[in-house]
């Protein structure tokens, strides 16, 4: 049996975190076994669903890479499918038209209120029948599925073991409204039938779900598929996920400068294990992954952590790959990549010192821009009188230098020291507060190498005058 495996997300809002990572244990489980994933849209609930929120959901998967390979279905292309679902069951007798009004249904759960009963349908409550035994062509009615009265649904989670619920805690759903429209639990149960779907994997929230589905699958006769509920994730407040703790949407992650393979890996690892690896490549997330690894119990997000993976994909990604993501980011910061070195040697240069693909954005902006002021701290602490000498001497020696390499410039700064008598840093600190403006960058030869010559001339040619205007102004 070929193992297909869904993600089947409501589509009311963003792609969250939480949704994410159901759906990335999903397309793991279908990979790992050679399977198929499929997606589909559940927006049957017409009021909540938009076509934004379709759209920011495909767009989330596809940064995610989380690929599948059916799909995207749509619910509402499927309603002729689930009515002729609902007549098959009303004609077997397992499920049945329901006229009670809301007024009658609210009365009666009034009573059972007051009588201390537990508040549910019950279609032998003497009104209840009474109103469905009158009932003529014509009145509006809800259809009903019957729920067996009496034993338990059990199932074997492949995360929380054996779960039983009983019947007399399930009442007869509704599978379709009053306007014909087909409810959710019924939708997803004709739809994971039809396509073949043999692991559902989704939220603890649906547990309860998954028994009213048990039941429907067993008066289709269909084959029931195997469950496995995810754990919540929670703030690192140990409160629910939720907005107040940051960015949940996925696409926020790529906007603050996240790489796709950090947050999988992050995701994957929040309520997996495979030991105590924490870095998985994609190959080896789909060799380990398996259902019985995910945790019971609610895992907490943790940025830091997030962080220090993003900084590990920045700085060990191949910078082509990285390129590419940045450049979203250069784009967004206004930053024309064209007017300066080639993207994937300042990536190089600055991987190591950035979290993320923000920093190394704005970190970037002098290797494309001129800039026409020093950052005035950095300028007050190293473009003083005593740096004119040696930056003199500096631009002396690098515009007459005939090969532009690291190595030389290095030399360059060598030099200067040994001729003036100065430690590295009464050189290399105004220097590099002039070639970037600020006071920090990577190693300022390497840094000046990649700027380019003119730039460099020219930049320290402002610092010198910077600090001429400063004499004067202090004279
Ligand atoms: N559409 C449901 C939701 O977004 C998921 C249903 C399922 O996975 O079965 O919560």
């Amino acid at each position: 049996m070929t193992v297909k495996t869904r993600f089947a997300p409501s589509p009311t809002g963003f792609l969250h975190v939480g949704g994410a990572r159901t759906a990335l244990y999903s397309w793991l489980y279908a990979k790992n076994q050679g399977g198929e994933f499929v997606l589909r849209i559940e927006d049957t609930d017409l009021e909540r669903s938009t076509q934004e929120a379709v759209d920011a959901i495909l767009e989330g998967m596809s940064w995610l890479g989380l690929d599948w390979d059916e799909g995207p279905y749509y619910q509402t292309k499927r309603f002729a499918r689930y009515d002729e679902v609902v007549e098959q069951l009303l004609a077997a007798g397992k499920a049945y038209k329901c006229y009670a009004s809301k007024a009658l249904l609210d009365e009666v759960r009034a009573e059972q209120e007051a009588n201390k009963e537990n508040p549910r349908y019950d279609a032998n409550h003497p009104k209840i029948k009474a109103v469905n035994d009158a009932a003529k062509d014509g009145d509006a009615f809800v259809v009903r599925f019957r729920n067996p009265k009496e034993g338990s649904v059990v199932f074997a989670d492949q995360i929380r073991g054996r779960i039983e619920i009983r019947n007399d805690q399930l009442d007869d759903l509704i599978i379709r409204r009053t306007d014909g429209s087909p409810t959710y639990n019924f939708c997803v149960v004709v739809d994971d039938w039809d396509m073949g779907i043999t692991h559902v994997v989704r939220g603890e929230d649906h547990i309860n779900n998954t028994a009213r589905q048990i039941n429907i699958y067993e008066a289709l006769g269909a084959t029931v598929p195997t469950f496995a509920h995810c754990a919540m994730i929670l703030g690192d407040d140990g409160a629910k996920l939720s907005k107040r703790h940051g960015a949940v949407s996925v696409m926020q992650y790529r906007d603050d400068g996240y790489l796709p393979e950090a947050l999988n890996n992050y995701l994957v690892r929040l309520g997996w294990s495979h030991g105590d690896q924490e870095i998985f490549s994609r190959d080896e997330m789909i060799e380990h992954f398996s259902l019985n690894a995910i945790s019971k119990s609610a895992s907490a997000f943790n940025t830091d952590k997030l962080l220090w993976l993003n900084h590990h994909y920045i700085k060990t990604s191949d910078p082509e790959y990285v390129a590419g993501h940045l450049q979203w980011h250069l784009d967004h910061q206004g930053i024309n990549p064209e007017n300066g070195p080639a993207v994937t040697e300042v990536i190089q240069l600055l991987a190591d010192r950035v979290q993320t693909l923000v920093e190394l954005a704005q970190q970037a902006r002098y290797f494309y821009e001129d800039f026409d002021a020093f950052d005035e701290a950095a300028a007050k602490k190293h473009l003083r009188p005593v740096a004119k000498e040696p930056l003199v001497l500096a631009l002396e020696k690098i515009t007459a230098l005939e090969t532009w390499t690291t190595e030389n410039l290095h030399q360059v700064i060598t030099d200067v020291c040994e001729t003036l008598e100065l430690g590295m840093g009464k050189v290399g600190m105004p220097l590099r507060v002039a070639v970037t403006g600020g006071g920090q960058s990577p190693s300022v030869d390497a840094t000046m190498q990649l700027i380019g010559k003119a730039r460099v001339m020219k930049r320290i040619q402002m610092a010198i005058e910077f600090i001429e205007q400063r004499e004067a102004n202090a004279g």
